[in-house]
């Protein structure tokens, strides 16, 4: 499975992975002291769909990383 990771060095709030997302993962915060926004992804709500991968991000600040399944008892 794979989750979705925003880099906000490069994130300018455009809002379009905002939009796309059916699973309302992503929300805008503000950096401050500055006036800048920038996504950020809920993991718990991430499902990895890809809706907001390359090249819907105009600023190419979004990346699909594969996330590490939970580890299951043995006993
Ligand atoms: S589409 Fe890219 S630049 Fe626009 S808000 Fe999302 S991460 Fe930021
Ligand atoms: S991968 Fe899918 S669920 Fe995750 S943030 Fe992007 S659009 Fe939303």
């Amino acid at each position: 499975m794979r989750e979705a990771c925003i880099d906000s060095s490069l994130c300018d709030g455009c809002q379009d992975c905002l939009e796309v997302c059916v699973y309302d993962a992503v929300t805008l915060v503000r950096i401050p002291p500055s006036k800048r926004l920038t996504a950020i992804v809920d993991p718990d709500r991430c499902c990895g769909c890809k809706l907001c991968d390359h090249p819907l991000c105009p600023q190419d600040a979004i990346e699909l990383r594969p996330v590490r399944p939970l580890a299951t008892s043995s006993v």
